[in-house]
């Protein structure tokens, strides 16, 4: 297998290169040099293959030649640890349920399986290898969960003091282990520009073997690609056209989705689900892209102006306008609109929806009213409701239930190292620590 970037289809890397690397010296984004068409008789029979099995054959297929398929099995069966279950509303509106994992989003998919590639990747190096990032909350509950006891890793998260919610914090300062938390006396910027400089410090870079764990690494894009075919393994088959609604942010989701299209998967069409923040149902729409900064909402994991997989998009369209409309619908609504829909799906289904899903309620919906005939819809739900408690209780004017895994937290000790955002002692810290 080879990557490219999208800045230079010329050229190519490993895959081993571009999961170490993350991101090419030219600024543009890794893509694999082709997504091979999956055997007919896998996707006619996905019902007679695991959720491992799933990721397995599509790996076997995307990784020819970088991986033994032995150590491929090994991989797959230490990432994919927790179920994607889908739940169905009606019989056009199913649910794919993508919070069973550690953290409780979707994200737990692609770090686990980040972390898997690396730890298979660093094997035959003596040096621990170790990762540092700089988190606003979410990603980085997400990543010290996905690494946590990876053999030869070591993880270094650093967050802005009291600025990421308590249930945050206890995530990211109580696993322990290969896991250690640095509280930054400052905000996300500083602790972002922290990490930059501890990467540009060759005196440093000499004695620690330093990697980041970055949100446009391939190697979180290819494992939520296997949920697609999962989920698709579970609809009943009622003929109908299959259509995929992913509340979106950063659109690494929904380029997962296209993967998966790509890859033999028959998806009718996709639909991107936004807040206010639309700069991608605005150029679905018009055809032009303009970025902007971001707004604060409600859905706030979707929050996000200048979506980073949406050079990934382009390059697989040909960075054609009219392609990229005929395979992608685009919706965006307010709070309020999602505040109505959280509020709708309890009181008609008895569901409880957290906001990112409820944006993707309102677009199928949405959908629907437009376009004739009907549909066999999947609604990725991307977060459990409890990871917004005070938000989702504070709608549905009622208690909601809280899972076990994010329950025992609150009696966890927290461990955190504080830190000013001087670099001199951040620098002595790790050198002492690794
Ligand atoms: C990250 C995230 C999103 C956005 O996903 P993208 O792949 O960036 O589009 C949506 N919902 C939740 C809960 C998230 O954490």
């Amino acid at each position: 297998m080879k990557l490219y970037s999208t800045k230079n289809t010329a050229k190519f890397v490993s895959l081993k290169e571009a999961v170490f690397k993350g991101l090419p010296e030219d600024n543009g984004l890794y893509m694999p040099e082709s997504l091979p068409r999956l055997p007919d008789s896998f996707i006619k029979n996905l019902k007679d293959y695991s959720f491992q099995d799933i990721g397995f054959e599509i790996c076997k297929h995307l990784f020819t030649g970088a991986i033994p398929e032995n150590d491929l099995r090994e991989i797959i069966e230490n990432s994919i640890t927790f179920p994607a279950p889908v739940v169905s509303l009606d019989d056009e509106t199913n649910i794919l349920e993508l919070f069973h994992g550690p953290s409780l989003a979707f994200k737990d998919f692609g770090a686990r399986f980040m972390a898997q590639l690396m730890s298979y990747f660093n094997r035959g190096d003596d040096r621990e290898l170790v990762i540092l990032v700089a988190t606003s909350g979410d990603t980085g509950g997400a990543v010290a969960a996905g690494f946590f006891k990876t053999p030869g890793i070591r993880v270094v998260i650093l967050y802005p003091s009291g600025k990421v919610s308590h249930l945050q914090e206890k995530q990211l300062t109580t696993l322990g282990e290969n896991v250690s938390a640095i509280e930054v006396d400052g905000t996300f910027d500083d602790c972002q520009a922290l990490v930059k400089k501890a990467f540009l410090d060759e005196n440093l870079t000499a004695k620690i073997r330093l990697s980041s764990a970055n949100s446009i690494n391939i190697a979180r894009l290819i494992p939520q690609s296997f949920y697609y075919f999962e989920a698709f393994k579970q609809l009943v088959d009622n003929g109908r056209p299959v259509v995929f609604c992913v509340p979106s942010g950063n659109f690494g989701n929904l380029t997962a989705g296209l993967f998966a299209k790509r890859m033999g998967l028959p998806i009718h069409r996709f639909i991107a689900a936004t807040n206010v923040n639309d700069v991608v149902p605005e150029y679905l729409k018009s055809g032009v892209y303009t970025p902007r900064p971001s707004v604060p909402t409600l859905s706030n994991a979707m929050d996000v102006g200048n979506p980073s997989n949406f050079a990934r998009m382009l390059d697989l369209y040909c960075s054609t306008w009219n392609n990229l409309k005929e395979e992608i619908s685009g919706y965006a609504f307010s709070d309020e609109e999602t505040m109505a829909a959280v509020r709708e799906v309890f009181e008609k289904y008895n569901y409880v929806i957290d906001p990112h899903g409820a944006v993707g309620y309102l677009a199928f919906r949405q959908f629907q009213k437009d376009n004739p005939g009907n549909f066999n819809g999947v609604i990725l739900e991307t977060a459990h409701p409890s990871k917004f408690l005070p938000d989702v209780e504070s709608i549905l004017q009622q208690k909601i239930d809280v899972p076990e895994r994010l329950a025992i937290l609150a009696n966890k000790e927290k461990r955190a190292k504080r830190l000013g955002v001087a670099y001199e002692p951040f620098k002595d810290w790790l050198l002492n620590e690794f």
